[in-house]
């Protein structure tokens, strides 16, 4: 990971957001990290995000000493880490944001807002928090595994989130604002349009930045999306990235390989794993992961913010068929010319893993580029073998170096 200096931006607007939950009297609610966010900032709620939150405990590499905590009070290991390192670091009074941000604790929901289309975890990990904090628990719930994003679909899930106004009427006390609706489903699509630019300056050779810088830079993307903020953020990295492009900069020194990573980041292993593909000359160019956060069809039409919020939720790469999953990362893969592709199959999210009905080996027949499959977790580090993942990362590189 590499010293850019939007980071110093990053860590002032991040600061900002995380200080106004200080203010009690700034109505709160919390939201999935692909949910409606959009309607919630139009009432001015102040938008939080356990998943967020979620990957902070990982990132800390403390997720996985508060999971069991989760576990004693009925959540199973097997289920999302986000989910139960979140709820057992809750249960014991901690969190990482008192060290970052000095907040105290969560910041109290005063309602809360989910959206299935990534799983069903986010569901029952609001209904946690909802019974906790005695406050509503609303969403949508998605269609899943969608081969085509019609009418059909769109109208439902458009109907579901125009159903939710009434409820934030009533817990804000605003009433709803078409206008201004609109005007943050727009800056919702502006600051996707530049994340997708920043993510797409990996197409470079060599590349400036790889999948562990990106990793850092979606927090914007995710947790400010629909704001000012993250918009000038991303206009300012943008801008030096541009310039490292023209300097052929770039982040892994003396490039050999490129490489596509599928699945979700290991948090508790971001840095160990950068200087892994560092030392071997790799750059990880491209992942599902981090385009995930590429709301393009928030632009399908300003006119209609419920429909365009609907379809850029149903088009998401999570949300679709395997034969459409295998259309993007096959496209991908040839567009930033990848020489193989990692597929981390994390255990607690099968959601996030693409390697278990035999994804690799089709993709592989595709394009004749190698595969890896590392067993892993985004959180529990118990579920993760540093030695044997880097053995079979080593051995996979120096495979494709052997053909090349
Ligand atoms: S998609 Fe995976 S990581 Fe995200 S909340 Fe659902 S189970 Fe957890």
């Amino acid at each position: 990971m590499s010293s850019f200096k939007a980071a110093e931006k990053m860590k002032e607007i991040l600061g900002r957001y995380f200080e106004d939950f200080k203010d009690s009297s700034n109505k709160v609610a919390w939201v999935t990290s692909v949910g409606p966010a959009e309607l919630l900032h139009s009432f001015g709620f102040k938008v939080y995000y356990p998943e967020n939150h979620g990957a902070m405990l990982g990132a800390s590499k403390r997720a996985s000493d508060y999971i069991p905590y989760a576990n004693a009070v009925g959540y199973s290991p097997e289920i999302c880490s986000y989910l139960t390192s979140d709820v057992g670091a809750f249960l014991k009074g901690e969190t990482p944001m008192s060290k970052a941000y000095g907040l105290k604790s969560v910041p109290k929901p005063d309602i809360l807002v989910y959206n299935t289309n990534q799983c069903r975890d986010v569901q029952d990990w609001f209904l946690f928090y909802g019974k906790y904090f005695n406050v509503p628990v609303i969403g949508v719930s998605s269609p899943k595994n969608i081969n085509e994003v019609d009418d059909v679909v769109i109208n439902d899930v458009a109907n579901q989130i125009r159903s939710l106004v009434p409820t934030l009427e009533k817990v804000s006390g605003v009433k709803f604002d078409l206008d201004r609706f609109k005007e943050v489903v727009k800056k919702s699509y502006d600051t996707t349009i530049l994340w997708k630019e920043c993510l797409f300056f990996g197409k470079n050779i060599p590349s400036p930045l790889t999948f562990f810088d990106y990793n850092i830079f979606m927090a914007p993307a995710v947790v400010l999306r629909g704001t000012d903020d993250a918009i000038n953020f991303y206009k300012e990295l943008n801008s030096e990235i541009r310039e490292r492009v023209s300097q052929s900069l770039s982040t892994v020194k003396n490039q050999k390989v490129r490489l596509y990573w599928d699945g979700m980041p290991v948090w508790g292993r971001l840095r160990m794993l950068s200087e892994l593909f560092n030392e071997l000359g790799v750059a990880i160019v491209v992942s599902t992961y981090c385009n995930s956060w590429i709301f393009e069809d928030f632009g399908y039409d300003f006119n209609k913010p419920f429909e365009s919020m609907a379809k850029a939720y149903l088009e998401l790469f999570i949300v679709r068929s395997e034969p459409v999953k295998e259309g993007i990362v096959t496209k991908w893969m040839d567009e930033f010319k990848t020489d193989g592709i990692i597929y981390h199959d994390a255990k607690t999210c099968p959601y996030n893993s693409n390697s278990r009905y035999g994804m690799p080996q089709r993709i592989q027949k595709k394009t004749s580029k190698p595969y890896l499959i590392i067993n892993g977790d985004l959180n529990d580090m118990r579920l993760f073998s540093d030695e044997q993942s880097k053995t079979n990362v080593e051995a996979f590189v120096e495979q494709i170096l052997d053909n090349k």
